[in-house]
């Protein structure tokens, strides 16, 4: 029988073990889930927000309790664990706002007295999800699936099981029927059976490449739709003309958030080597201002990572990429899961921290020669998630951004999935939408009704 055990990346202490559920344990949640997603069509979208609003406001009045559990079980720092909370919230309240519209039947005029398409819901989704934003990964599949009644099946990571259980008592607090949002406690070994299941219409998986191969195979073999959301090596380009403060500032954000480990991390800065050393020096200031350490204080920025052997495989990347030639310029340290934010240079394809995703706090800049070297670089990797322009010509990067192989382009800002907009990738990045209107009818059938 499988455990799983949550273990405070920062303490190494052991917060709880949870036993696996057994086969018929999970037959008895597919059969509530089924149940659940069809009592859920048959209420009123009006009683679904009612709902779904009382589950903000609980997410509000309670973000410090699940802020703790996410922190407790994962290592990031509170203040971030809080807003990830709040996030769900605010972005449960957008979709109670507008979910209507995005499920109104759409009028297509044909030869028909009247031809639409009707949005409708289709059974459980499977939603498979990572432990790095343990709360938003999971809110933002479920909030518009559930409002358009699909009911959630969650397997989460298995680090993050106090997460899972603790969202599951949310949705019940809030008043959502048994069924509609549950926990399974289940090996990734194990997942074939889910994924076959009649019951399960749908499989939603965001983590690395490799399971998103390994799930997408299965879900092929039983013809089940998947989204996946998967590895990522953003680019975050740095032209001449940029405002390099703001650009710096922004780079050492996007990058040391959430100790690195964030599929859209700036991964690789790329910076037109006219001002890689006035940029360099931008960030190692910023990087050395950085505090490391308990994710309890406040004044803490960066938390460990979640887990000692993350720590051990950053590592390895690191020695690897300084063995091929790139120049260690701050940084480097590590004990257990904490490892301080580091920043190396001179990195070039052929190097591991190019060519490889690093999940956690390691920077590099990469020298290009110019507009056209940098858009080559950026495209130069398996993944194509996000990807972030700086410069101070809105033309010029309106064009630049036609270029680059990514599901979204931020100029001037740092990459972020925001409700509002569909949110996903290209390439080994994956397929599929979250988020927005597209997002939202991904796992809907989108039913053609045509009256003679
Ligand atoms: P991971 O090891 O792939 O795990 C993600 C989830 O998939 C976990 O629930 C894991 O369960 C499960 N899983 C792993 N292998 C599986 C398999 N063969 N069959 C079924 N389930 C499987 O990824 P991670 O280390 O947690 O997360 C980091 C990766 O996620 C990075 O590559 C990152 O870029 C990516 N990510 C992408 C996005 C995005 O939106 N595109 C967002 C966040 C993270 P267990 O824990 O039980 O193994």
């Amino acid at each position: 029988m499988s455990t799983f055990k949550s273990i405070n990346p920062y303490t190494q202490e052991t917060i709880a073990e949870y036993t696996a559920h057994t086969p018929s344990e999970l037959e008895q949640r597919l059969a509530k889930g089924h149940q659940a997603h069809r009592a859920l069509k048959q209420t009123s979208l009006e009683q679904r927000c009612k709902w779904m609003q009382q589950l903000a406001d609980l997410l509000k009045e309670k973000a410090d309790e699940h802020a703790a559990i996410i922190t407790g079980e994962m290592g990031k720092t509170l203040k971030e664990a809080k807003a990830e909370v709040l996030k769900c919230a605010t972005s449960a309240e957008y979709y109670v706002e507008h979910i209507s519209s995005m499920l109104a039947p759409k009028v297509i005029p044909s030869d028909a007295q009247q031809s639409y398409i009707s949005y409708e819901a289709k059974g459980i989704i499977l939603a498979i999800m990572p432990w790095n934003f343990p709360y938003w990964q999971v809110f933002r599949f479920a909030i518009p699936n559930i409002l358009a009644g699909n009911a959630g099946i969650l397997k989460h990571a298995s680090n993050v099981s106090g997460c899972a259980l603790a969202m599951e008592r949310a949705f019940l607090e809030a008043g959502f029927p048994e069924g509609v949002f549950q926990t399974v406690l289940v090996n990734s070994k194990h997942i074939e059976p889910l994924i076959a299941d009649h019951r399960v219409q749908g499989v939603t998986l965001t983590g690395s490449t490799a399971a998103g191969m390994s799930v997408a195979g299965l879900a092929g073999k039983y013809i089940k739709k998947t989204v996946l959301e998967l590895g990522g090596s953003d680019p975050f380009i740095v032209l001449k003309d940029a405002n390099l403060e703001e650009a710096a500032r922004t780079a050492v954000k996007a990058r040391f958030q959430n100790a690195g480990q964030s599929c859209i991390a700036a991964k690789r800065w790329i910076v037109d080597q006219a001002i890689a050393d006035e940029f360099t020096e931008r960030v190692t200031t910023l990087i050395q201002q950085m505090s490391q350490g308990d994710p309890n204080l406040q004044t803490t920025d960066m938390g460990p990572m979640a887990r000692p052997d993350l720590a051990t495989e950053l590592g390895h990347q690191l020695h690897q990429s300084i063995e091929q030639g790139a120049k260690l310029i701050t940084g480097g340290q590590r004990s257990g899961a904490n490892f301080a934010p580091t920043l190396l240079s001179g990195v070039q394809p052929g190097m591991t921290a190019f060519d490889e995703e690093t999940f956690g706090p390691l920077a590099v800049i990469i020298n290009a020669e110019n507009e056209q070297h940098a858009i080559a670089l950026a495209n130069q990797t398996p993944y194509g998630l996000g990807s972030s322009i700086w410069t101070s010509d809105p033309d010029k990067a309106r064009k630049l951004a036609t270029q680059i192989e990514s599901g979204n382009v931020f100029i001037n800002a740092m990459v972020r999935s925001d409700a509002r907009l569909p949110f996903g990738g290209v390439k080994q990045s994956g397929y599929g939408r979250e988020l927005s209107l597209e997002g939202t009818h991904e796992f809907l059938n989108v039913k053609t009704v045509y009256i003679a």
